[in-house]
Protein backbone atom coordinates (compact mmCIF):
# COMPACT_ATOMS: atom_id res chain seq x y z
CA UNK A 1 0.00 0.00 0.00
CA UNK A 2 1.31 3.39 -0.99
CA UNK A 3 2.56 5.48 2.49
CA UNK A 4 0.78 8.33 2.76
CA UNK A 5 2.92 11.61 1.66
CA UNK A 6 2.16 15.08 3.33
CA UNK A 7 2.29 17.42 0.42
CA UNK A 8 5.66 19.75 0.14
CA UNK A 9 6.28 22.75 2.20
CA UNK A 10 9.58 23.89 1.38
CA UNK A 11 11.51 27.07 1.79
CA UNK A 12 14.65 27.92 -0.44
CA UNK A 13 16.66 29.82 1.35
CA UNK A 14 19.93 31.25 0.73
CA UNK A 15 22.25 34.72 -0.13
CA UNK A 16 21.02 36.93 -2.84
CA UNK A 17 22.06 35.48 -6.73
CA UNK A 18 22.36 32.05 -4.66
CA UNK A 19 19.87 30.68 -7.43
CA UNK A 20 16.75 30.09 -5.73
CA UNK A 21 14.32 31.21 -8.73
CA UNK A 22 16.73 29.04 -11.04
CA UNK A 23 16.47 26.13 -8.63
CA UNK A 24 12.72 26.91 -8.57
CA UNK A 25 12.20 27.12 -12.03
CA UNK A 26 13.76 23.43 -12.31
CA UNK A 27 11.64 21.60 -9.77
CA UNK A 28 8.89 23.67 -11.39
CA UNK A 29 9.32 21.91 -14.67
CA UNK A 30 10.12 18.21 -13.07
CA UNK A 31 7.54 18.45 -10.43
CA UNK A 32 3.88 19.29 -9.33
CA UNK A 33 4.98 22.20 -7.17
CA UNK A 34 3.79 25.90 -6.72
CA UNK A 35 6.27 28.23 -6.58
CA UNK A 36 5.89 31.32 -5.03
CA UNK A 37 8.86 34.07 -5.01
CA UNK A 38 8.46 36.91 -2.84
CA UNK A 39 10.80 38.78 -5.09
CA UNK A 40 8.97 37.65 -8.70
CA UNK A 41 5.71 38.59 -6.93
CA UNK A 42 7.10 42.30 -5.68
CA UNK A 43 8.56 42.75 -8.80
CA UNK A 44 5.17 42.13 -10.81
CA UNK A 45 3.48 44.77 -8.34
CA UNK A 46 6.27 47.37 -8.58
CA UNK A 47 5.90 47.21 -12.82
CA UNK A 48 1.36 47.09 -12.34
CA UNK A 49 2.25 50.12 -10.00
CA UNK A 50 0.08 48.51 -7.43
CA UNK A 51 -0.55 49.77 -4.04
CA UNK A 52 1.82 47.26 -2.55
CA UNK A 53 4.78 47.98 -5.53
CA UNK A 54 4.76 51.66 -4.92
CA UNK A 55 5.19 50.94 -0.79
CA UNK A 56 7.45 48.79 -1.75
CA UNK A 57 10.00 49.91 -4.84
CA UNK A 58 11.80 52.46 -2.96
CA UNK A 59 13.41 49.86 -0.58
CA UNK A 60 13.90 47.38 -3.14
CA UNK A 61 15.86 49.72 -5.17
CA UNK A 62 18.04 50.15 -2.00
CA UNK A 63 18.52 46.78 -1.38
CA UNK A 64 16.86 47.13 1.68
CA UNK A 65 13.43 44.58 3.03
CA UNK A 66 9.95 45.39 2.47
CA UNK A 67 8.18 45.88 6.12
CA UNK A 68 7.16 42.72 7.23
CA UNK A 69 3.28 43.99 7.52
CA UNK A 70 3.77 44.47 3.69
CA UNK A 71 5.57 41.01 2.77
CA UNK A 72 2.92 39.39 4.83
CA UNK A 73 -0.10 40.72 3.48
CA UNK A 74 1.57 39.75 0.24
CA UNK A 75 2.43 36.26 0.68
CA UNK A 76 -0.92 35.67 2.50
CA UNK A 77 -2.74 36.37 -0.55
CA UNK A 78 -0.42 34.06 -2.77
CA UNK A 79 -0.94 30.88 -0.54
CA UNK A 80 -4.35 31.38 -0.32
CA UNK A 81 -4.30 30.74 -3.97
CA UNK A 82 -2.15 27.62 -4.13
CA UNK A 83 -4.18 25.79 -0.88
CA UNK A 84 -3.45 22.04 -0.27
CA UNK A 85 -0.74 20.76 -3.07
CA UNK A 86 3.07 20.91 -2.99
CA UNK A 87 4.25 24.30 -2.70
CA UNK A 88 8.02 26.06 -2.17
CA UNK A 89 8.64 29.38 -0.99
CA UNK A 90 11.27 31.21 -1.87
CA UNK A 91 12.40 34.81 -0.69
CA UNK A 92 9.79 34.91 1.74
CA UNK A 93 10.02 34.27 5.23
CA UNK A 94 13.37 36.54 5.43
CA UNK A 95 13.36 37.91 8.71
CA UNK A 96 12.69 36.15 12.26
CA UNK A 97 9.93 38.03 12.37
CA UNK A 98 8.34 36.58 9.21
CA UNK A 99 9.25 33.19 10.53
CA UNK A 100 7.09 33.82 12.96
CA UNK A 101 4.43 34.97 11.00
CA UNK A 102 4.63 32.34 8.79
CA UNK A 103 5.07 29.30 11.25
CA UNK A 104 1.91 30.48 12.90
CA UNK A 105 -0.37 31.23 9.74
CA UNK A 106 0.42 26.82 8.97
CA UNK A 107 -0.19 25.56 12.17
CA UNK A 108 -3.53 27.54 11.62
CA UNK A 109 -4.62 26.40 8.24
CA UNK A 110 -1.87 23.78 6.50
CA UNK A 111 0.64 21.94 7.53
CA UNK A 112 4.43 23.56 8.37
CA UNK A 113 6.96 23.84 6.26
CA UNK A 114 8.69 19.96 6.05
CA UNK A 115 11.85 20.67 4.02
CA UNK A 116 14.12 23.97 4.17
CA UNK A 117 17.23 23.58 1.61
CA UNK A 118 19.59 26.25 2.66
CA UNK A 119 21.70 27.17 -0.98
CA UNK A 120 25.56 27.76 -0.44
CA UNK A 121 27.26 29.38 -3.37
CA UNK A 122 30.28 31.33 -3.23
CA UNK A 123 30.23 34.99 -2.99
CA UNK A 124 32.95 36.08 -5.68
CA UNK A 125 30.46 33.57 -8.33
CA UNK A 126 27.49 34.95 -6.76
CA UNK A 127 28.86 38.88 -7.85
CA UNK A 128 29.49 37.64 -11.20
CA UNK A 129 26.05 36.09 -11.91
CA UNK A 130 24.20 39.31 -10.66
CA UNK A 131 25.44 41.74 -13.07
CA UNK A 132 24.76 39.38 -16.05
CA UNK A 133 21.52 38.41 -15.03
CA UNK A 134 18.03 39.33 -16.61
CA UNK A 135 14.43 38.70 -16.05
CA UNK A 136 11.51 38.43 -17.36
CA UNK A 137 9.04 40.06 -15.15
CA UNK A 138 6.02 38.98 -15.39
CA UNK A 139 7.12 34.56 -14.99
CA UNK A 140 10.03 35.85 -13.12
CA UNK A 141 12.32 33.53 -15.71
CA UNK A 142 15.81 34.21 -15.12
CA UNK A 143 18.72 34.21 -17.59
CA UNK A 144 21.88 34.71 -17.48
CA UNK A 145 24.15 36.29 -20.43
CA UNK A 146 27.16 33.62 -20.21
CA UNK A 147 25.62 30.13 -19.18
CA UNK A 148 21.86 30.37 -19.53
CA UNK A 149 21.45 32.85 -22.52
CA UNK A 150 17.97 33.36 -23.90
CA UNK A 151 17.44 32.48 -27.29
CA UNK A 152 16.59 35.17 -29.06
CA UNK A 153 19.08 38.23 -26.96
CA UNK A 154 16.93 40.53 -25.18
CA UNK A 155 13.53 38.51 -25.54
CA UNK A 156 11.62 35.63 -22.75
CA UNK A 157 12.28 32.42 -24.82
CA UNK A 158 8.48 31.87 -23.93
CA UNK A 159 6.75 34.40 -24.87
CA UNK A 160 9.15 36.38 -26.98
CA UNK A 161 8.37 39.67 -24.18
CA UNK A 162 11.13 41.73 -23.58
CA UNK A 163 13.85 40.88 -20.37
CA UNK A 164 14.65 43.91 -17.69
CA UNK A 165 17.87 44.20 -15.65
CA UNK A 166 17.00 44.71 -12.16
CA UNK A 167 18.00 47.51 -10.94
CA UNK A 168 18.98 46.02 -7.87
CA UNK A 169 21.69 43.75 -10.14
CA UNK A 170 24.68 46.54 -9.17
CA UNK A 171 27.74 45.82 -7.20
CA UNK A 172 27.06 48.41 -4.75
CA UNK A 173 23.31 47.30 -3.87
CA UNK A 174 24.34 44.12 -4.35
CA UNK A 175 26.78 44.93 -1.34
CA UNK A 176 23.63 45.78 0.57
CA UNK A 177 21.71 42.86 -0.07
CA UNK A 178 24.34 40.50 1.34
CA UNK A 179 25.01 42.56 4.52
CA UNK A 180 21.40 42.40 4.85
CA UNK A 181 21.14 38.89 3.69
CA UNK A 182 23.71 38.04 6.84
CA UNK A 183 21.78 40.45 9.50
CA UNK A 184 18.61 39.94 9.32
CA UNK A 185 18.40 36.48 7.10
CA UNK A 186 21.36 33.96 8.39
CA UNK A 187 19.53 33.41 11.78
CA UNK A 188 16.24 32.03 10.27
CA UNK A 189 19.30 28.85 9.55
CA UNK A 190 19.01 28.18 13.53
CA UNK A 191 15.31 28.69 13.49
CA UNK A 192 14.62 25.83 11.21
CA UNK A 193 17.49 23.57 12.03
CA UNK A 194 15.03 20.57 12.76
CA UNK A 195 14.10 20.73 8.82
CA UNK A 196 16.84 22.18 7.09
CA UNK A 197 19.70 20.43 4.53
CA UNK A 198 22.53 22.34 3.33
CA UNK A 199 23.72 22.00 -0.23
CA UNK A 200 26.49 23.58 -1.64
CA UNK A 201 27.97 24.26 -5.10
CA UNK A 202 29.68 26.57 -7.57
CA UNK A 203 26.44 26.48 -10.00
CA UNK A 204 23.27 25.73 -10.60
CA UNK A 205 23.64 22.18 -12.39
CA UNK A 206 25.71 21.17 -9.41
CA UNK A 207 23.19 22.01 -6.97
CA UNK A 208 19.97 21.12 -8.55
CA UNK A 209 20.83 16.93 -8.94
CA UNK A 210 21.49 17.30 -4.93
CA UNK A 211 17.96 18.78 -4.34
CA UNK A 212 16.07 15.89 -6.34
CA UNK A 213 17.20 13.07 -4.71
CA UNK A 214 16.10 15.14 -1.22
CA UNK A 215 12.77 15.46 -2.80
CA UNK A 216 12.58 11.63 -4.15
CA UNK A 217 14.09 9.91 -0.79
CA UNK A 218 11.75 11.77 1.45
CA UNK A 219 8.66 12.62 -0.11
CA UNK A 220 8.82 9.57 -2.60
CA UNK A 221 8.14 12.41 -5.27
CA UNK A 222 8.33 11.32 -8.87
CA UNK A 223 10.84 13.77 -11.67
CA UNK A 224 7.55 14.03 -14.49
CA UNK A 225 10.83 12.96 -17.31
CA UNK A 226 10.53 9.33 -15.71
CA UNK A 227 6.72 8.95 -14.42
CA UNK A 228 6.06 7.87 -18.71
CA UNK A 229 8.56 5.31 -18.57
CA UNK A 230 7.54 3.20 -14.97
P1 LIG B 1 17.91 36.63 -5.74
O1 LIG B 1 16.64 36.83 -6.47
O2 LIG B 1 19.12 36.76 -6.58
O3 LIG B 1 17.95 35.38 -4.92
P2 LIG B 1 17.36 38.36 -3.61
O4 LIG B 1 17.11 37.19 -2.73
O5 LIG B 1 18.10 39.53 -3.02
O6 LIG B 1 18.17 37.86 -4.81
P3 LIG B 1 14.57 38.75 -4.31
O7 LIG B 1 14.17 37.63 -3.44
O8 LIG B 1 14.14 38.77 -5.70
O9 LIG B 1 16.14 38.98 -4.34
O10 LIG B 1 14.10 40.12 -3.58
C1 LIG B 1 14.35 41.38 -4.15
C2 LIG B 1 14.03 42.47 -3.16
O11 LIG B 1 12.64 42.38 -2.78
C3 LIG B 1 14.78 42.38 -1.83
O12 LIG B 1 16.05 43.00 -1.89
C4 LIG B 1 13.82 43.13 -0.89
O13 LIG B 1 13.88 44.52 -1.08
C5 LIG B 1 12.46 42.66 -1.40
N1 LIG B 1 12.00 41.42 -0.71
C6 LIG B 1 11.82 40.19 -1.26
N2 LIG B 1 11.40 39.31 -0.34
C7 LIG B 1 11.30 39.99 0.83
C8 LIG B 1 10.92 39.64 2.16
N3 LIG B 1 10.55 38.39 2.46
N4 LIG B 1 10.96 40.61 3.10
C9 LIG B 1 11.32 41.87 2.81
N5 LIG B 1 11.69 42.26 1.59
C10 LIG B 1 11.68 41.35 0.59
MG1 LIG C 1 15.14 35.46 -6.64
Amino acid sequence: MAKFQPPLRLLLIGSPGSGKGTQSERIQKNFSVSHISSGDSLRKNVAQKSDIGLQAAAAMAKGNLVSDDLMTLLIKSELDQVNNANWLLDGFPRTIEQARILDSMLIKNMQPLNLVINLVVPEEVILGRIIDRWVHIPSGRVYNLSYNPPKVAGHDDVTGEPLSKRPDDNPDTFKVRIQNYHTLTAPLLEHYEKVMITLKGNTSDEIYPQIERELVNRFGMMPRRLETSS
